[in-house]
């Protein structure tokens, strides 16, 4: 769902919180989260989307400087007291040269997917509003007083109940509108004004990572939501020649051969085939690339800093080796003897257990250049998980 080009949308980032019940000297919206400034993350989900081309920041006056050492000096204005006086404040702001669409979000709210923005624009074209919510899958019940505990009391059927999110997006005249004429107390949210107003409010599918941080023991929660991780499998492939007068390594070990593998490092067809599989996942080029033949500094090198040069940039993106899988072509030396020692040595070099290394061997029927005892083939597949920046 794409937003339509002919509305100019505007995106308040509601940051102005005391943060009271975190029981902090710092703010909530400012305190880290996966390694920055909780309200970085939305700020960043909100600039980075195509269909907002201005995002104003609600803070609370003597934020300025948290503001600005989170995010730089950006566009802000500063609010009131209330969620509804700043979330005023931010319409007031923009009413000088007025948007089509504003969103509305709360700093409070960090993790926030661009298809949760696709989806709240795509029904202004028709309703006032739209607002991301997610269904109750608990059972409700209303608390009863009891002698020592609190009793469970009635259940409330939870059909049609939806937890209400944010971003929540209006159209700019009638979100005005509504906070112009709302007579009652502070309202929680934006979209029951508009609903009070009259207007027609759609909604959309909301997103669990989109929940709300309120006490300190959310934050781990919330951290381990917003990193969410996207699985990668990429796969590699390489050959060397085997030559009399070389030593044999394959797969991190040396094993006692009559001929070994002939290249500029010590030709470890089958680490490089796994470092070419690794490198694949995070789409970094191949192992020639990182570690050219023409360079003299890695004449004889052992493969085993290739692998583990690959299993860093990996781990430098937050990656996370699951599982690799190895499979050797060959007439002989025969694999099977060894095949545990290479697996050791395999997962020592990715810091892996055992049981996350796999490998497997089989000849090629005596046919073609490895059948014919002139080389070794190796292929690899590895599986990561890469931290998605949502
Ligand atoms: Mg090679």
């Amino acid at each position: 769902m794409e937003a339509r080009p002919n509305l100019r949308v505007a995106a308040l980032l509601v940051a102005a919180g005391s943060g009271v019940r975190i029981n902090s000297a710092v703010p909530k919206q400012f305190s880290p989260i996966l390694g920055k400034p909780m309200l970085c993350h939305s700020f960043g989900s909100l600039r980075r989307h195509p269909a907002i081309t201005q995002v104003i920041v609600v803070i609370a006056v003597g934020q300025h400087e948290a503001m600005t050492a989170a995010l730089g000096e950006v566009e802000h204005v500063f609010g009131g007291s209330t969620r509804r006086g700043s979330v005023a404040a931010g319409l007031a702001a923009l009413a000088v040269d007025p948007p089509d669409v504003v969103l509305i979000h709360d700093a409070a709210r960090p993790f926030l997917p661009a298809q949760v923005i696709d989806r709240i624009l795509a029904p202004l074209v028709t309703y006032d509003g739209a607002v991301p919510g997610v269904p109750l899958a608990d059972t409700l019940a209303r608390s009863e007083a009891g002698g020592s505990a609190r009793l469970m009391g009635a259940v409330v059927a939870r059909d049609h109940l939806f937890r209400i999110q944010t971003p929540q997006a209006f159209r700019f005249g009638s979100i005005s509108a509504a906070h112009r004429d709302w007579q009652g107390d502070d309202p929680t949210d934006d979209a029951q004004m508009v609903r009070a107003a009259g207007g027609s409010v759609a909604l959309v599918a909301g997103d669990d990572r989109l929940d709300k941080i309120t006490y300190p023991g959310d934050f781990a929660a919330a951290e381990a939501r917003g990193s969410s991780m996207r699985v990668r499998t990429a796969m590699g492939f390489d050959v060397h020649r085997l030559e009399t007068g070389e030593q044999l390594w394959l797969g991190g070990i040396r094993i006692a051969h009559d001929r070994g593998l002939s290249g500029h490092s010590d030709a470890d067809v089958a680490l490089h085939a796994l470092t070419d599989a690794l490198l694949g996942t995070i789409a970094d080029g191949d192992i020639g690339a990182h570690f050219p033949p023409s360079d003299e500094q890695w004449r004889g090198a052992s493969s085993a800093r290739f692998l583990e040069h690959a299993a860093a940039l990996i781990n430098v993106q937050g990656g996370v080796v699951d599982f690799v899988d190895l499979t050797l072509i060959c007439e002989a030396p025969r694999i099977g003897p060894h095949r545990q020692a290479m697996r050791a040595r395999i997962a020592a070099l990715l810091r892996l257990r055992i049981d996350q290394v796999s490998v497997k061997a089989t000849t090629s029927e005596r046919l073609g250049f490895a059948g014919r005892g002139e080389g070794i083939a190796a292929q690899a597949v590895a599986t990561v998980r890469i931290p998605e920046e949502i």
